[in-house]
Order: C-alpha cells, then sequence, then structure tokens
C-alpha cells in the first residue's frame, strides 16, 4: 500500500472509504521517515509516540462516522510553529530546550480539523536563510540531489513533503521562505496575504512580513490547508476580520479572459537562462488555458532586497532582545548580569542571525533612523504602490520564484550577499503584503525543480489559486517523484 505520494484530498478519500485507517497511515510514514530521512534530514524532532496516539483518536472518530477536513492526516510543521508541550527550537540554540506550553493558533485549527502531527522540521536558524544552511544542528538535503540545498528557510517542510515523508506541511514566510524552498522542491507553497492566517505562536522574526502557509504537493491540497488555517483570531491583532472563502469549491472557476502581467524587471541579469526559458514556457500555457499575457512595469522592484535587509532586521533585532538568558531557553553563567546576557547572546545565536541583530539595531539608532529605517519603509511603499498599480491592468503578475534552480550546499555559505540575493523575486511580495504562490513549472536539464510564481492583491487567494490549479493540471508535474 503506497500512499507517500498521494495528495491530502485522496488521503481524506481512502480513510473515509476505510482502504487504509490513519494508524496504518501514520506507521507507513515512521517507516518511510526511517528509511529516507538520514538521507534528506528533513525534521529535527519527531514525535512518534504523540502521531500514533493521535492516529488512534482519529480512527475511532472516523469509525463514529465523523467528517472533519483533515481527519487522520499526517502533517509536518516547521520547528518555529509552536505545538504545546513538544520542543519548538527555531534551529537555534537559543530555544534547543525551549516546550512551549500553548499551541500556536494554526496548530490549534489544525488539530480540530483532525490533522496528526509527525514532527517539526528542519530551518535557517530563527527563519534567517535562504538554504536551510544556517540551521543550528545540520543542514537539509534536497531529495532531488542529495548534494544541493532544498532553500530556505522553511526547507525541512519543503524536502518532508518532496521526499514522501509527510503528506503536507506548514512553513513561515518573511521573504520567500516558503515559496523558494517549495520551488527548489518541486511542491506547491504559498505566501497567504499579511493578515489572512493568525501568526499567534509564530516564533517572530520580522512581524510585519511574517505569514504561515502550507506546503503540499498539488494546488488543491494548499486550498485545503488553508481553508483550515485562515481566518480571524482574536489573540493576533494583525490578523484580519475577513470571513474565509470556500478555496476549495474556487479551484474550477473560470479565468477565460483574465489578465496575467509579467514585470519587465524580474527578466534581465542575473535570472538563469533554464529558469527564465521556463517562465517563457508557462507563459505559453497560461495563453493555452485562455489568459492574456501582457508586459507590466514594477519599476521600484530593484530596490526590493536593500529595502527588506533593513526593514527585516530592524524588526529582528526588536523581536529577538527578548532571547536574553532569563525568559527563555539557554543560559550561559556570567560573573554579573552583563555578562550573561552577553555570554547568552553570544553562545546562544549563529552567525546569521547576529549579523541580522546587528544590522537592525544599527538601522534604528537614533541618528541613523532617518537614513535607512525611515527610507527604507518610503520604498516599501513604493513597491506596494507598484503593485497596485499593475493590479489595475492585471489580474494576476507572474514570474521566477527563484533566480537558480537548488545550488550545492556550501556554494554560497561564504557569500551572504549572493544568498540574500535567492529571494530577489519574493521579497516584493512581502513587502506589499499581497499573495504569491509558487508551483512547479519545469526541470532543469540536471532534472531539478523550478517554480513558477503566481501574485495576486491582497486577499485574492481564491483566483490565485484557481489558476494555479488550472495551470498544474495542464502540466501533470506533480505525478514526478524523487527517486531516492
Ligand atoms: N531569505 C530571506 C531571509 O533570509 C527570507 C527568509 C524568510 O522568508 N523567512 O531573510
Amino acid at each position: 500500500m503506497s500512499c507517500f505520494w498521494d495528495s491530502l484530498l485522496s488521503l481524506r478519500e481512502r480513510l473515509a472509504k476505510k482502504e487504509l485507517s490513519s494508524q496504518e497511515l501514520v506507521k507507513h510514514f515512521f517507516e518511510r521517515i526511517k528509511e529516507v530521512e538520514p538521507k534528506v534530514r528533513a525534521y529535527i524532532t519527531l514525535t512518534e509516540e504523540g502521531a500514533l496516539a493521535q492516529a488512534k483518536e482519529a480512527d475511532k472518530a472516523l469509525a463514529a462516522g465523523e467528517n472533519k477536513p483533515l481527519l487522520g492526516i499526517p502533517l509536518a510543521i516547521k520547528d518555529n510553529i509552536c505545538i504545546r508541550g513538544v520542543r519548538t527550537t527555531c534551529a537555534s540554540r537559543m530555544l534547543e530546550n525551549f516546550v512551549p506550553t500553548y499551541n500556536a493558533t494554526v496548530i490549534e485549527r489544525l488539530r480540530d480539523a483532525g490533522a496528526i502531527f509527525l514532527g517539526k522540521t528542519n530551518l535557517d536558524e530563527f527563519a534567517m536563510g535562504s538554504s536551510t544552511e544556517n540551521s543550528a544542528f545540520f543542514p537539509t538535503h534536497n531529495p532531488w540531489d542529495l548534494e544541493r540545498v532544498p532553500g530556505g528557510s522553511s526547507g525541512g517542510s519543503a524536502a518532508a513533503v518532496a521526499a514522501g515523508l509527510c503528506a503536507g506541511a506548514l512553513g513561515s514566510d518573511t521573504g520567500g521562505s516558503i515559496r523558494q524552498p517549495a520551488s527548489f522542491c518541486g511542491v506547491v507553497g504559498l505566501k497567504p496575504t499579511y493578515g489572512r492566517v493568525s501568526r499567534y505562536g509564530l516564533v517572530a522574526f520580522a512581524s510585519s512580513l511574517d505569514q504561515i502557509g502550507p506546503l503540499t504537493r498539488t494546488v488543491a491540497d494548499t486550498a485545503l490547508l488553508l481553508q483550515v488555517i485562515a481566518g480571524p483570531d482574536n489573540r493576533d491583532s494583525t490578523c484580519v476580520d475577513q470571513e474565509v472563502p470556500d478555496y476549495l469549491a474556487a479551484l474550477d472557476m473560470d479565468l477565460k479572459g483574465c489578465k496575467v502581467g509579467v514585470p519587465k524587471e524580474y527578466f534581465g541579469q542575473g535570472l538563469s537562462q533554464e529558469v527564465a526559458q521556463a517562465i517563457e514556457a508557462s507563459l505559453e500555457v497560461m495563453r493555452d488555458l485562455g489568459l492574456e499575457v501582457k508586459e507590466v512595469s514594477l519599476p521600484h522592484s530593484p530596490y526590493a532586497i536593500a529595502a527588506y535587509y533593513i526593514i527585516a532586521p530592524a524588526e529582528a533585532s526588536s523581536n529577538l532582545a527578548r532571547y536574553d538568558g532569563v525568559k527563555y531557553g539557554f543560559r550561559a553563567e556570567g560573573k554579573d548580569l552583563l555578562d550573561m546576557y552577553k555570554k547568552t547572546r553570544s553562545q546562544g545565536f549563529g552567525p546569521e542571525v547576529k549579523r541580522r541583530i546587528m544590522i537592525g539595531t544599527y538601522a534604528l539608532s537614533a541618528g541613523y533612523y532617518d537614513a535607512y529605517y525611515k527610507k527604507a519603509s518610503q520604498v516599501r511603499t513604493l513597491i506596494t504602490k507598484d503593485f497596485a498599480e499593475a493590479f489595475k491592468e492585471v489580474d494576476f503578475v507572474l514570474g521566477p520564484v527563484a533566480p537558480s534552480p537548488a545550488f550545492k550546499i556550501g556554494e554560497r555559505t561564504a557569500d551572504p550577499l549572493e544568498m540574500y540575493l535567492s529571494d530577489i523575486y519574493t521579497i516584493s511580495v512581502n513587502l506589499a503584503g499581497i499573495v504569491g504562490l509558487s508551483l512547479p513549472c519545469a526541470f532543469s536539464e540536471k532534472g531539478l525543480p523550478i517554480g513558477l510564481q503566481i501574485m495576486g492583491p491582497h486577499f485574492s487567494e481564491e483566483r490565485v489559486l484557481a489558476l494555479g490549479h488550472q495551470f498544474e493540471r495542464a502540466l501533470g508535474l506533480f505525478k514526478q517523484h524523487p527517486g531516492l
């Protein structure tokens, strides 16, 4: 009985038909994890005992004819999202032994929907990075080529989905951390509108940019997970009080005659030939689907990386001030209070996290605030306006997810600026707070997946998912899996 490549929707059907039980399903996934995980290393923590107990409950509920959207289905959760009683490390020494006493809102909602948690997945420390190499524990390997990175920072979640080590997963996206690993691992990933999904219980990196979202094998599965996790939450005041539409029902909406905009700024220097060709070919598919393709301009997009690397570190420097050896996690011994603070932070954080805290603290300091943070905020507004202008003319904006397919482990660790460029096509979406979907559109000559990004205005998830779904069905790439 193979189930590793089943979509969430197909597993749901098989469970309902009693073709297999949730306990069998969970056991099968753990057998697969035992076999494949030593090569991929997607998980930081496995919760086998808890998952089996949850599955037993799910089987009872299934037998009683209960009908919940994710009843008995095993998922993986990025290790910066709190599950009560389960170690949540953020792949940092600082939180190596931190066990939260509460659930994130998304976890509560998944649990209420009947989902089961197999474990917590690897990431770049505090979600800062694009390759999962900044994990304080170990790097994760790309299931399509074990010598390559899975992308980041949600590399563990993307690799787990791609390698058949879970049926679906959650990640978080501050500048591309769901979409870029989804692209590198050949899976679907969604960064919802800022405020669509509660951030309560997501360990904060840059609060005005962070958003939780699904990583799955099909667009329909992403719609299903979003359906469950989205919606207002009185524990997160930035979570918008807006009804959640029926995303699954919207997947087949008629999109003929809709307009797709292709930003001319996205096809310049730095984009690999292979990715450019894959996007060109995708535009043909869009035309075949009955959409009109036209060029648009996002004139301020060349400044997105610079603005992001002021705003995100500024917010991070403030958010990470709480890790002082007193309130959470790791504490080093020191001869007095100040010495304890210093040693805790110098031993607890890795180099990239320290770099961000220093950049952020500098940018926010009294003498430099206007020159850096204020300027970056102004650029952010211009980027937001660029999209608003484009969306007056077109329904979607389409482009690459990342400039190249997955790179080799170690290839970019020496040069942080080169690593930062991995997110050149994803970061503007976070700055503007709009929707970004990444889905496979081609394979490179070396057999590596290449992602297409579909962007839409605030709260256009229904339409973006519908286009993604129709594109995915036209291509059929979701039927391919890495030969691990
Ligand atoms: N790679 C970007 C960074 O390092 C984005 C990370 C993210 O989206 N969490 O900040």
